[in-house]
């Protein structure tokens, strides 16, 4: 196993071996949705950075176990209820299923835990109760619970938040406030009548868990007192993982997570994403349109996390080229049987695996890995056009990218997808239509019944063996 893998930990600012607490093994905790509507790219920005993070972990040779919460009550969702008069599990579960369906869409390994809020108050309380006793946490005039943060004194360790200007006793009940004062935040909101109907009864009162407390106890639950590693979005480091360090570590007086990765912003066409603006988009959206999710993901993939990602409509024109390109040198392999280019082929595959790996560990350098690897496409495919490549060498390079891809989880999961034998039937006889006009040297037919299936996304390719066909893979039609 290597030990060479350096990640930029967020608490130090600086680049860090990864060492896991334990050989071999690593414990990831990673921020889920809040299922009150769709997820959007930026979400799927992170959430494809995790899984990323995951295979690279996996193919290096750790046990990952993954946990990541599903939010299933807050302000938004209680709102949400209010407004179409769903009872909560109603609305949740609705949005629940279509995460779900959008991450293996974009072919997400699925986390080992996906605990839900609501499944765990009483993880929650026990948590409250411990900070109550050690004196973290009072109750506020309005029956709240509140976590004194003057009294954790690396309160800001994270964020680097000036403490100094910390106003004593201010307290704040919603979830999400900015950066400018830090404040006393709610562990458990008592019940108010906006609530109506959610709430659960406990020795803590009436009323439910803040959204900070439900990670504390999920991660600590699943995963024990310290993580190896803590992941979300910078949105989230203050003052959602600030507030999860200061309620964990007050509890269990140990670090509560090794490693805190954090991955940058998304932005559209050099815009923040919003629907006032008209470029906000959910997988969905961007599928409607014609887009393959494996296009999305490639896109989503190729920008280093750290990095600000600019999503616009012509990056992902080019991420479906990508795997357009990848797909076709896969086929291309699979038919290679020239003379064979002694050895050469061996060294640039060496080569190839080695400077990916290289550009792996340097903190998920994907941008340059993949630079590697499509340098590899090109020059086996010269290699190809020249018909060097023998049977046994495609056969080796296929499987190269058979295990590159366990990284990238791209090329395994569209030749699932796009299949040849899945071309409907319809369209297999027009193209054997289009060979009868062909052969009876009825051209105009032959090329409108080409520019058809053009339209469908079908490329017909006439060779001396006869006419190939192939499909624009990455995008479902073209018009
Ligand atoms: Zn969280």
């Amino acid at each position: 196993m290597s030990s060479e893998i350096r990640l930029f930990n967020t608490i130090s600012r600086k680049k860090e071996r990864f060492i896991p607490l334990e050989n071999g093994k690593v414990k990831l905790y990673t921020c889920g949705p809040t299922v009150y509507d769709f997820a959007h790219i930026g979400n799927f920005r992170t959430y494809v950075f995790q899984d990323l993070l995951r295979r690279w972990l996996e193919y290096r040779g750790y046990k990952v176990t993954q946990v990541m919460n599903i939010t299933d009550v807050d302000d938004k969702i209680i709102a949400g209820i209010n407004r179409e008069k769903v009872s909560l599990n109603e609305y949740t579960a609705r949005y629940e299923k279509a995460f779900f369906e959008d991450l293996e869409a974009l072919n997400i390994e699925k986390a080992e835990y996906y605990p839900r809020a609501t499944e765990h108050i009483p993880d929650m309380v026990a948590l409250i109760q411990k900070l109550m006793e050690k004196g973290y946490a009072y109750k506020g005039e309005d029956g709240s619970i509140y976590y004194n943060i003057s009294r954790f004194k690396e309160y800001g360790k994270l964020s680097k938040i000036k403490t100094g200007q910390l106003k004593p006793g201010a307290r704040v009940k919603a979830d999400h406030y900015g950066k400018e004062s830090p404040y006393d935040f709610a562990l458990w909101k008592a019940w108010d009548e906006a609530d109506g109907e959610i709430f659960w009864e406990t020795s803590l009162g009436k009323g439910r868990p803040g959204w900070h407390i439900e990670c504390s106890a999920m991660a600590m639950k699943y995963l024990g007192e310290t993580l190896d590693i803590h992941s979300g979005g910078v949105d989230l480091i203050f003052p959602h993982h600030e507030n999860e360090i200061a309620q964990s570590e007050a509890v269990t007086g140990k670090p509560f997570a090794r490693y805190w990765l954090h991955s940058e912003h998304l932005k559209v066409e050099g815009q923040r994403m919003a629907k006032s603006l008209g470029n906000f988009y959910t997988l969905r959206d961007l599928t409607a349109k014609g887009y393959s999710p494996l296009a999305v993901r490639f896109l989503l993939l190729s920008t280093h996390y750290r990095q600000q990602l600019n999503f616009t409509f012509q990056a992902l024109k080019a991420a479906e080229n990508a795997v357009e390109r990848l797909l076709n040198f896969m086929e291309r392999l699979n038919e290679a049987d020239g003379a064979g280019t002694s050895g050469l082929l061996k060294n640039l595959m060496q080569k190839t695996q080695t400077m990916f790996e290289k550009y792996m560990e340097d903190d998920l350098n994907i941008t340059e890995a993949l630079a590697v690897l499509f340098n590899f496409v090109r020059e086996v495919n010269k290699l190809m056009d020249e018909n060097k490549v023998s049977r046994s060498e495609a056969e080796e390079a296929r499987q190269l990218m058979y295990k590159l891809d366990k990284v990238l989880g791209i090329i395994e999961k569209a030749e699932k997808l796009f299949k040849k034998e899945e071309l409907p039937k319809e369209l297999q006889e027009l193209i054997q239509k289009r060979e009868k006009a062909r052969k009876a040297k009825d051209w105009k037919t032959a090329d409108e019944i080409r520019e058809r299936l053009r339209k469908m996304g079908i490329i017909l390719e006439d060779t001396p063996l006869g006419v190939k066909w192939k499909i624009r893979r990455a995008r479902k039609s073209e018009s």
